[in-house]
Parts: C-alpha cells; sequence; structure tokens
C-alpha cells in the first residue's frame, strides 16, 4: 500500500492510497524467455534456434523457406501477462458516501 500521487487525485479527490499495486509490478516485470528451444525448419528439417529474440517468421540458412512459428512455442517465449486487481483507498464524508451510494442505485 502506498499514498495516493498527484495522479490519481486527478483522478478523483477521495483517492488517499493505492493497494496491491506492488502484485501487479511484479508480474509484469516477467520478460521474454532467454532459453533457447530447437525448432525444425518445415521446408528441410534443419534446425533452427528460437529465443525470446527470435522473429515470428524465420528463414531457413540452407533453403531459404520461411517457417512460421507455431503459437504454443510462440506464447512458451512471450508467456502472456495476467491482469491483477488492484484498489483505491478512498477517504469520504458519511454524506459523500450517501451521495455515492444513490449513484449506484
Ligand atoms: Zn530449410
Amino acid at each position: 500500500m502506498r499514498l495516493a500521487t498527484e495522479r490519481e487525485h486527478k483522478l478523483h479527490s477521495c483517492i488517499v492510497g493505492v493497494i496491491g499495486e506492488t502484485a501487479l509490478r511484479g508480474d509484469l516485470a516477467v520478460s521474454e524467455s532467454d532459453e533457447a528451444i530447437l525448432f525444425s525448419c518445415l521446408g528441410c528439417g534443419a534446425p533452427l534456434t528460437v529465443d525470446g529474440s527470435s522473429p515470428r517468421t524465420l528463414t531457413c540458412e540452407f533453403c531459404s523457406a520461411a517457417s512460421f512459428i507455431p503459437d504454443a512455442l510462440w506464447l512458451r517465449m512471450h508467456p502472456s501477462q495476467r491482469k491483477k486487481p488492484f484498489w483505491f483507498l478512498l477517504a469520504v464524508t458519511p454524506k459523500q458516501k450517501h451521495a455515492a451510494k444513490k449513484c449506484f442505485r
């Protein structure tokens, strides 16, 4: 948990804190995999090495055929990032709380 910054205050003046944001940072910090995986050319069967920096389509150095990396292998090298919730901590007066409840009826 941390105190709200000016940016959060601009979203809503009652926001005083942000909760759960560190978990989000941790997940987003996961980078592309550096693990090299052997993949075969679809034209001649020659080995093609794929890693996290490889383009989606590889050109074989032996037969010049273009091989499109299958989704399963691509997602292994570029895992999707899971969205995690975070919460804003609000400081409201009883009058503001009552007014907010009316908005959601
Ligand atoms: Zn080839």
